[in-house]
C-alpha cells in the first residue's frame, strides 16, 4: 500500500455497507486506523427482519447485529456512535462531526438513505410511523396490538410485508395505494396480482388509486385517514412506506458529483479519488444493464462495500454479481434475480395457484429478471442466466416438463 492509503479511512454512516467495507478492509489486511462514525445508538445491524420476523416479535435483538461490540474493538474499528456527520472538507480531508474533526486518506460515504415523508396534514401526529431504523422499529411493534386498526400506506415491499405480519398479529389491516396496482414501482402486473389477491385473502383490505389527503387525529393522537373522495378509515396506527430518499446531501454540499444518489466508478470511488460511496446512497454503474443508477437492497450494500475495499486495498475488483433481492410475507418466500426495467414479455413458469412459481422478464428474448416465488432453482438459475446474458426460447422457459436446469442449454441448440 502507499503510504498514503495507510492513513486512516473514515466511514460515515454505520449500516450494512459500511460494516461490509470495514470487514472487507481487514480481511484483506489494511493495518491504518479506521474511524466509523454513525448517528444511530447501534452498533451496525441488518435492516431486512425490521418488517419480517423481528417486527412479529420472532427475532430478538441481539441477532440484528452483524458483530458485537467486541469484534470492533479487536478489529481496531473506532466506532463513534451517536455522532452525526456534518460537513466533509475535501481539501483539507476532514470530516467534521459536531465538535469532533476526523482527517482521512480515505473517506467512504455509506449513509443509506431516510423515509420520503407523507406529505399530508396529520402526518407528525403520534401513532404515525415510519419503518427505516431498529428503533422506529420497536416504537411500531409496541403499537402493533391485536385488534387495533393498522393503515398502511404504499403497498411496495415494505408496506406489505409489515401488512402481513400485522394480519398475522390480528390487527385489522388497510393498505393504500396511490397507484392502480400494489408493488407498481417493483415489480409486473402477475406478481402484482399474486400478491394482491393473497393479502385479501388474508384479510388485508387494499384500496388503490386512492390519494391520501389527511390523517385526523384527536389529542395529538392519529384517529383516521381521510381520501381525496371523502373515505374515512379508522386508524389505531399508521405506517408510510412511500419510498427512501438517498442521504447525499452531505456529499453533494462537498461538491462531490450526485444526482439521486452519490455518483461512483464500478470501485465505488467518486469524482473525488479519495472519497467512495456504498449502499443506498450511491447510484453506480450496472454492468449486466450498460447503465447505471440506484439499488436499495441488502445485495448491492454487500458488493459496494466489498468493491469499495477492494479499490481501496489496490486489489483486483471482486467479481459483481446479477442484483438480487428478496422479500418474505406469509408462506410466501419470494426472490428477486435482476432488474426488469424495460422488459418487452413476462413468461410465468409454474401455477400461482400453487404458491410456487416464477415471472421471467425478457428483453428481446434475453433474461433481464425474475420474480421467484418459493421457487429457489429459477431464482438461482435465472441470476446464472442473467449475468451470462443467455437467450432463451420462451415456450420453454414456461413449458414446467422442462426441469429448469434444461431450459436454456437446450434451447440453445
Ligand atoms: C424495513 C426494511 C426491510 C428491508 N428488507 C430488505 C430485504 O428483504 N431484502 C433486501 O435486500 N433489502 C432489504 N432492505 C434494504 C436494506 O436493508 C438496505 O438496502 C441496506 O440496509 C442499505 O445499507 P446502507 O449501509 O446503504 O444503509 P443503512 O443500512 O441505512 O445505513 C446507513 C446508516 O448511516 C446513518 N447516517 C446517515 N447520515 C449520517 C451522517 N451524516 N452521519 C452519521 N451517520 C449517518 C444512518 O442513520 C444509518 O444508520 C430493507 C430495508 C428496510 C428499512
Amino acid at each position: 500500500l502507499e503510504a498514503e492509503e495507510t492513513r486512516q479511512v473514515v466511514v460515515i454512516g454505520a449500516g450494512q455497507a459500511a460494516a461490509q467495507a470495514i470487514q472487507s478492509l481487514r480481511q484483506g489486511g489494511f493495518q491504518g486506523g479506521i474511524a466509523l462514525i454513525g448517528d444511530e445508538p447501534h452498533y451496525p445491524y441488518q435492516r431486512p427482519p425490521l418488517s419480517k420476523a423481528f417486527m412479529k416479535g420472532e427475532f430478538d435483538e441481539e441477532r440484528l447485529y452483524f458483530r458485537p461490540a467486541e469484534w470492533y474493538q479487536e478489529a481496531r474499528v473506532d466506532c463513534r456512535l451517536n455522532e452525526r456527520a456534518t460537513r466533509i472538507d475535501r481539501s483539507q480531508r476532514l470530516v467534521i462531526a459536531g465538535e469532533n474533526i476526523y482527517s482521512y486518506g480515505k473517506l467512504i460515504i455509506a449513509t443509506g438513505a431516510r423515509p420520503r415523508k407523507l406529505p399530508v396534514p396529520g402526518a407528525d401526529l403520534a401513532g404515525v410511523f415510519d419503518l427505516r431504523s431498529l428503533d422506529d422499529a420497536s416504537r411500531l411493534r409496541a403499537a402493533m396490538k391485536p385488534g387495533k386498526k393498522a393503515v398502511i400506506i404504499g403497498a411496495g415491499y415494505i408496506g406489505l410485508e409489515a401488512a402481513a405480519v400485522a394480519r398475522q398479529m390480528n390487527l385489522e389491516v388497510t393498505v393504500l395505494e396511490m397507484a392502480p396496482r400494489v408493488l407498481a414501482r417493483v415489480a409486473g402486473p402477475e406478481l402484482a396480482a399474486f400478491y394482491e389477491a393473497e393479502h385479501k385473502r388474508q384479510g388485508v383490505s387494499i384500496l388503490t388509486n386512492c390519494s391520501l389527503a389527511t390523517l385526523e387525529g384527536k389529542d395529538g393522537q392519529v384517529t383516521a385517514a381521510r381520501l381525496a373522495d371523502g373515505t374515512r378509515i379508522e386508524a389505531d396506527l399508521v405506517l408510510s412506506g412511500i419510498g427512501i430518499i438517498p442521504n447525499e446531501e452531505l456529499a453533494r454540499e462537498a461538491g462531490i458529483a450526485c444526482a439521486n444518489g452519490i455518483l461512483t466508478d464500478r470501485d465505488g470511488r467518486t469524482n473525488d479519488q479519495h472519497v467512495f460511496a456504498a449502499g443506498d446512497c450511491a447510484a453506480r454503474p450496472f454492468v449486466h444493464y450498460g447503465r447505471a443508477g440506484r439499488l436499495e437492497s441488502v445485495h448491492n450494500a454487500i458488493e459496494q462495500g466489498k468493491l469499495v475495499a477492494a479499490a481501496i486495498l489496490g486489489q483486483n475488483r471482486p467479481v459483481e454479481d446479477c442484483p438480487w433481492f428478496w422479500s418474505d410475507q406469509y408462506d410466501l418466500k419470494l426472490q428477486i434475480a435482476g432488474l426488469n426495467t424495460g422488459y418487452d414479455q413476462t413468461i410465468t413458469r409454474g401455477d400461482p395457484a400453487t404458491r410456487k412459481f416464477a415471472v421471467f422478464y425478457l428483453k428481446q428474448s434475453r433474461i433481464i429478471a425474475a420474480d421467484a416465488v418459493n421457487s429457489p432453482p429459477e431464482f438461482l438459475l435465472a441470476k446464472k442466466w442473467i449475468a451470462a446474458a443467455e437467450k432463451v426460447a420462451p415456450q420453454r422457459l414456461g413449458d414446467t416438463s422442462i426441469p429448469i436446469k434444461d431450459v436454456v442449454a437446450q434451447s440453445a441448440t
